[in-house]
């Protein structure tokens, strides 16, 4: 199964959506797309796509063959979901975040994007799962309550299979960066076990434990890496910050940031507040204040 995203911010004219489909198709070598997305659709981009008037554009595709099945990524509020939906009903399928801290997220909202999905029987693929790996390592005490349980399973099948036992997922984008942790993904999917009740009561006491700890919402998605005139690793630096607070720990996770300051990252110092990253995130962080917070535990 091949599936691609049309980008709102790499289109000005109707022309360019086609210019950017063709494209696709040929660094895939591929006729047709299984799935297509209009990518990540918030408040911020629905414009360009109703202006574009993509959501005819994907039908039509569809029509010709190019696509099989149409649908978005969404990374806005519940109601522009609602709102989108209804105006858009020939959609398909809709990818969202969705884990078990994210649930009742107040920026996020996964539970009730999910909800909203459910009710109308559309389709969810799931993106985050593991909240870009931070479900797949917890501080030891958390970790414990899940081995008491099952001490063979890893912490990350737990995260996995909370989204995978919910009914009306199609299917669930696990993000992995190694083989180790794709074999680990093929043991929980191979023998998949939906969560009983008194697990689901783990995963909530573990929930409501890591909420009380503050993190930067952080997925690693990137997004807003490519533009950045200092090149400053954004998500490295808040993945430094969330390690040092989730582990009070702060050797390793100094080090790592030292490596990448020496490879010629920027620092988290350098930034110069031109908000280009700001626009893009897709988790609506305020990057230049966090930054200037790192700054002042890294870079004194
Ligand atoms: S605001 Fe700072 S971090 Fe963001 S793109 Fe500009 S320089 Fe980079
Ligand atoms: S765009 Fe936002 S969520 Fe994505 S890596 Fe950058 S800061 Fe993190």
């Amino acid at each position: 199964m091949l599936a691609t995203k049309l980008p709102a911010w790499e289109m000005k004219t109707k022309e360019d959506r086609d210019r950017i489909f063709k494209e696709q198709l040929d660094r895939a070598g591929v006729d047709y797309y299984d799935f297509y997305l209009l990518h990540s659709i918030e408040e911020g981009n629905i414009d360009t796509y109703e202006k574009l008037d993509c959501f005819n554009w994907g039908l039509k595709k569809k029509e010709e063959g190019k696509i099989r099945h149409f649908g978005f990524s969404f990374h806005g509020s519940p109601e522009l979901l609602e709102k989108v939906l209804d105006e858009h009903p020939e959609t398909e399928f809709v990818q969202i975040q969705l884990n078990y801290t994210d649930w009742n997220n107040p920026v996020v909202r996964s539970g009730k994007l999910y909800e909203i999905l459910h009710e109308r029987n559309i389709p969810m693929i799931i993106m985050e799962p593991v909240k870009g790996g931070t479900l797949a390592s917890l501080k030891p005490e958390l970790e414990e309550k899940y081995k008491t349980l099952r001490p063979e399973a890893s912490v990350a099948s737990w995260a996995f299979r909370f989204v995978a036992s919910l009914p009306g997922v199609m299917t669930i984008l696990s993000g992995m960066t190694h083989e180790d942790q794709m074999q680990d993904n093929i043991n929980t999917f191979s023998h998949f076990e939906p969560l009983l009740d008194k697990e689901k009561a783990v995963v909530d006491e573990v929930t409501g434990i890591m909420l009380e700890i503050p993190q930067i919402g952080c997925t690693a998605c990137k997004y807003c890496c490519d533009g950045c005139p200092k090149n400053i690793s954004i998500p490295d630096v808040f993945r430094v910050i969330n390690t040092m607070t989730l582990y009070n720990e702060d050797f390793r996770p100094r080090s790592f940031y030292n490596g990448l300051v020496n490879s010629g990252r920027g620092k988290a110092a350098d930034c110069v507040a031109c908000r280009q990253c700001e626009g893009v995130c897709p988790q609506h962080l305020p990057i230049i204040r966090l930054l200037k917070e790192a700054a002042e535990k890294l870079d004194q």
